[in-house]
């Protein structure tokens, strides 16, 4: 099976739209690790695009929880507040009913694969360092875990002998072949608010027959992405770090 992975999408289509388009004929099924609103100005487009995709595996994140009511956002700063109340008005009825019901993470897409949204430990729990992470990999129930929240692209790998982080080299793709025997917890990146000074979108594909992970780059119109940001009167600091990719 070959899997495109999803996360942090944030509402932002322009981004989105440029890593479906990217990613054409390479996947056949979709993985999403939450966060599909908040921040961006197109919620709904991106909740209805996902939904006609039909994932195989999808869980909620901090921000859908917010933007549809089951989280009053105290523990978010004031912009981030400010956006999540935006999304709630905004979104249609259906929307806001259908992140209602995603799951809480980390759950099973199959026998190799789990997905968390922060650490399956702990849903909102972020995994900056190597400690966090050596203890969402020691607990994994499969070979490999994709994870979200931080916005940062990252690969941790466990294995007898040893336990590494790496970040991907910045390429439009780079390419880690999985192991037998090792354990690995990626995260794939933010498809609309990358966080890594990096401002092109980013996305992870993995082939689970090839036993390889993509993790993937594309810029995408980050002008429009900010004009509909403006136009929304949302916050103006959400426009501007789309540009630097912070
Ligand atoms: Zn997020």
């Amino acid at each position: 099976m070959r899997y495109l992975i999803l996360s942090d999408v944030h509402g932002n289509l322009d981004a989105l739209d440029a890593v479906l388009a990217d990613a054409t004929g390479t996947w056949d099924r979709v993985i999403v690790l939450g966060d599909l609103a908040g921040y961006g100005a197109e919620p709904n487009g991106v909740l209805d695009r996902v939904r006609a995709l039909d994932p195989i595996a999808i869980i909620r994140g901090n921000h859908d929880k917010a933007a549809c009511g089951l989280d009053d956002g105290s523990q978010f700063n004031q912009v981030a507040r400010a956006a999540a109340t935006w999304t709630f008005e905004n979104l249609t009825p259906d929307n806001r009913e259908y992140l209602r019901k995603l799951p809480q993470g980390p759950i099973a897409v199959d026998d190799v694969v789990e997905i968390c949204h922060g650490a399956p430990f702990d849903e909102d729990h972020y995994i900056f360092d190597g400690l966090d992470a050596h203890r969402a990999i020691s607990m994994l129930r499969r070979p490999v875990c994709f994870f979200g929240h931080t916005h940062l692209p990252v690969i941790f790998k466990l294995d007898e002998h040893d336990f590494t982080g790496a970040a991907p080299n910045g390429d439009p793709q780079t390419r880690v072949p999985l192991e037998a025997h090792a354990k690995y917890l990626v995260n794939p990146g933010s498809v609309g608010q990358p966080r890594d000074g990096d401002p092109r979108a980013a996305y992870g594909l993995m082939d689970s027959g090839a036993r390889l992970v993509l993790l993937c780059r594309v810029s995408y119109p980050v002008e429009s992405a900010q004009r509909k940001i403006l136009a929304a009167g949302l916050p103006a600091t959400l426009a501007n770090r789309l540009a630097v990719g912070r």
